[in-house]
């Protein structure tokens, strides 16, 4: 194992300034993209990235320091130390491979750096989902659990999103020579003008397993059917829409989830209305109801109750019940229950009812125009 500060040039009691430089001066010389035809470059290129990573972060030099080199590869020592490709994964690497970017810096300008490390890092958000859920009256008003099948991009579970078989190797991506970048020169009326962009291959990796999942064929993602349990909170209105953060398509390249919308649509009740917090229905009552009092047995959301008609009881009039409304989540009281009265007119009666409702004509002095009035018809 060579000695890490030898490998950068620099000595033991260097800045991290002087380590940066020696090895942005390194890097760029040993590049496997300026260095096509030259085998040793690779290797140098990589044993240059391998001691960076170590001597440009703070913990890990001081770890050096003390330790040595045997510290780094969990007791196995010898020549591969710091090679440590075997069996890493996407995540880590991402994170440890800051050097890469700085290195793109260098030759392309700051703007090149920055996306690749922005793309290898993130990736692509997954797409939202939009999903309409019909709710019944009474759940809008309850709330309700409900287990939503949504087929959807996932994240594949033969590989569980590493996108590679178990146990494969990685090895360094053949399509830009684990550079991570595809370099292109172009001859333009202004001159040269250099290009880059990330290796579609290992998605500036630079590496990349040997097999690819044979389920998703590398993608981390598979089409799929997940089920997913929303509680809809108590007094949700129509037309609302909840979101359910991080559960919409999985992201592509290891990048975030979308979110799911769901749009709430509330079905009509055959009995009651609802607006807001406020419950409406309507009662109709019979006219002698309405005029000498009564109880009557009325619905509510909570069940069945009994209303009290006061005698006198007008036509349209409206009862209201406190409590028996819609009781929003993270309240303590529920809204109203509007009762509007609807007084039945009788259209036919019986001899006898019309005898009784004559005599009350009579009482109270009213000339009845009925056929059998009393006075008979006077226009
Ligand atoms: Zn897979």
């Amino acid at each position: 194992m060579k000695d890490l500060y030898e490998i950068l040039g620099v000595s033991k009691t260097a800045s991290d300034a002087e380590i940066k430089k020696a090895y942005r001066r390194l890097a760029q010389k040993h590049h496997p993209d300026m260095n096509k035809s030259d085998k040793t470059a690779e290797a140098k290129f990589k044993e240059v990235n391998q001691a960076y990573e170590i001597l440009s972060d703070k913990q890990k030099r001081g770890q050096y320091d003390q330790f040595g080199s045997t510290s780094f590869n969990g007791g196995g020592g010898g020549p591969s130390g710091f090679q440590g490709f075997q069996g890493f994964d996407f995540g880590s690497f991402s994170g440890g491979a800051g050097g890469f970017s700085d290195i793109f810096e260098t030759f392309f300008g700051g703007d090149m750096g920055r996306r690749s490390r922005k793309s290898r890092k993130s990736g692509v958000r997954g797409d939202d989902i939009e999903f309409e859920l019909n709710l019944t009256f009474e759940e809008a008003v309850f709330g309700i659990e409900r287990t939503l099948e949504v087929a959807k991009a996932d994240v594949c579970q033969t590989c569980e999103g590493k996108g590679y078989e178990a146990n494969t190797k990685i090895v360094t991506c053949s399509n830009c020579n684990g550079a991570g970048q595809i370099r292109s020169v172009r001859q333009t009326i202004l001159g040269q003008i250099s290009t880059s962009h990330i290796c579609s291959n290992c998605n500036g990796e630079g590496r990349v397993p040997e097999k690819k999942c044979h389920e998703c064929h590398g993608t981390m993602r598979t089409r799929q059917k997940s089920k997913i349990t929303v509680k809809i909170p108590s007094g949700i209105d129509d037309g609302s829409i909840v979101k359910l953060s991080g559960r919409g398509e999985a992201g592509v390249g290891g990048g975030p989830y979308g979110d799911l919308y769901l749009h709430i649509r509330v079905m009509a009740h055959n009995k009651f209305s609802r607006e807001g917090t406020t419950i409406r229905s309507v009662e109709e009552i019979d006219l002698l109801q309405a005029v000498l009092g009564d109880q009557i047995k009325m619905a509510t959301v909570y069940g069945e109750i009994d209303l009290k008609i006061p005698a006198g009881t007008q036509n349209g009039q409206i009862f209201t019940l406190k409590g028996y409304g819609v009781k929003p989540q993270n309240s303590t009281t529920a809204g109203e229950h509007l009762v509007k009265i609807s007084i039945r007119i009788p259209k036919k009666l019986s001899n006898k009812e019309r005898e009784l409702y004559e005599q009350l004509a009579l009482e109270k002095g009213l000339k009845t125009s009925g056929h059998g009035g009393i006075f008979g018809k006077i226009f």
